[in-house]
């Protein structure tokens, strides 16, 4: 195992670093995760056979296989990295510029990237103020004539009443795509695997998910022709499979390598135990805590915890800052808000920093109206950010000392916040 790093890493940019008095396993480096000789084995495997792409490889395959199984669905297409799929998904929709797509602003931005290079128009609606989700009432309010798609992230692990967004969706022909990258083997509460309810599934093998490449990705569909526009995308729109060098619409390279791919398959089988022992971690903690002015989670059958997020209270005398610069220089690693800004208030919205000083594709046309983004009605997203999350980096790996150090010091902040 590689030595547990400082986190001080992860609060760059929120807080000053400070000497930790304690190491938490960390997503950075080994400490957080669970390679071993078996991904060493496997890119040696790759690298000794010479051939480390995936066309005419055998491990991209492989691993779009085993994912399939896995998730009980029809068919995985993998590429090389979240952001990747989630643009192979918009674009397997073959949409026209300026339809809308419904997006959370509390994400990250490989949610809507693929949503603007491909000319759609990204639409925000406001969120849960205990999940961080979008509802099916907050996007039922954005929905317009223009309305094609919505970009459905299950955030921080916890499935986001996708069952009842795909019951809202379905009969107005909008199509659902369920962004899983930080929620693998995530279950709605009738015990169904997030990503395989709406039309397409998207997962990422970045350093900070539960299980890792470094980058990758993954996108899952039963629907077998929007598999095959995946494919295409990610392959420049060639149909290798015809034996015809041709490009059959406008796709780029997002290929995984077979290199990455064999690591992947690894670590997909570690999936089911990672996930386990985070909810034990998890529920271990929350059971130590103290806190009365903050929710915290209870879903352990069902939520998977990239982050496991803290709600304080409306009542409470003090903001997620607060509270986390109380625990500065313990080491515990916590973020407030999780964002600083949410997506919306990024400048590739507020400046329309698209293609050049146009502005496409959300200027009018293609935009079948101009939203001002600056200035959107999303008063749960902002009290989110400002006031009421706190992220706090848990994993697998943490030991039963690293939990009962970590509640010990958030209980101590509490108190010192709350006055207590
Ligand atoms: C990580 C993440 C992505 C993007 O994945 P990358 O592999 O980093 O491109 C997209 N959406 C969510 C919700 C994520 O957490």
């Amino acid at each position: 195992m590689v030595g547990k790093g400082p986190s001080s890493r992860i609060e760059k940019g929120y807080y000053q670093t400070m000497v930790s008095a304690h190491s938490y396993p960390t997503w950075q480096n080994n400490s957080g995760h669970r390679f071993d000789e078996a991904e060493i084995e496997a890119a040696t495997r790759v690298l000794r056979s010479g051939h480390l792409s995936r066309v005419d490889g055998t491990e991209a395959a492989a691993l779009e296989d085993e994912f399939a199984a896995r998730f009980g669905v029809a068919h995985a297409a993998a590429g090389s990295s979240g952001s990747a799929v989630l643009h192979m998904a918009v674009a397997a929709l073959d949409l026209n510029p300026g339809d809308e797509v419904i997006c959370p602003p509390i994400t990250d931005f490989g949610s809507v990237l693929g949503v603007l290079a491909q000319g759609l128009v990204p639409v925000f609606a406001d969120l849960d103020p205990l999940t961080g989700c979008m509802t099916p009432e907050t996007i039922e309010a954005q929905i317009t004539p223009q309305t094609k798609a919505v970009m459905l992230v299950h955030l921080f692990g916890h499935a986001a009443y996708v069952e009842a967004v795909v019951d809202l969706c379905a009969p107005r022909g909008i199509k659902v795509i369920e962004d899983c990258a930080q929620a693998y083997l995530t279950e709605t509460p009738s015990g169904c695997l997030v990503g395989a309810i709406g039309d397409i599934g998207c997962f990422s093998l970045q350093q900070s998910k539960h299980i890792t490449t470094g980058d990758g990705g993954l996108a899952m569909t039963n629907d077998a022709d929007l598999a095959r526009r995946m494919r295409l995308f990610a392959d420049k729109g060639w149909p290798r499979d015809t034996g015809e060098r041709t490009h059959l619409f406008l796709g780029l390279n997002y290929r995984i390598t077979d290199l990455v791919a064999a690591v992947g398959r690894v670590q997909l089988a570690k999936l089911d135990a990672v996930v386990a022992d985070r909810r034990r971690v998890v529920r271990e903690l929350v059971a130590q805590l103290d806190m009365p002015l903050i929710t915290s989670p209870t879903d352990f059958e069902h939520d998977t915890f990239w982050l496991t997020p803290f709600v304080i209270a409306d009542d409470a005398p003090f903001t997620n800052h607060e509270f986390c610069a109380a625990l500065a220089g313990t080491g515990v690693p916590v973020v407030p808000g999780y964002l600083q800004r949410s997506v919306n208030q990024t400048p590739v919205f507020t400046e329309l920093r698209t293609f050049g000083d146009s502005g496409w594709p959300l200027t009018s046309p293609p935009a079948a109206r101009v939203i001002d983004y600056a200035n959107l009605d999303l008063p749960v997203t902002a009290d989110l950010i400002g006031r009421s999350l706190i992220c706090l980096w848990a994993n697998e790996n943490w030991s039963a000392d690293d939990i009962a150090t970590a509640a010990a010091a958030m209980n101590a902040a509490y108190q010192e916040v709350s006055g207590g």
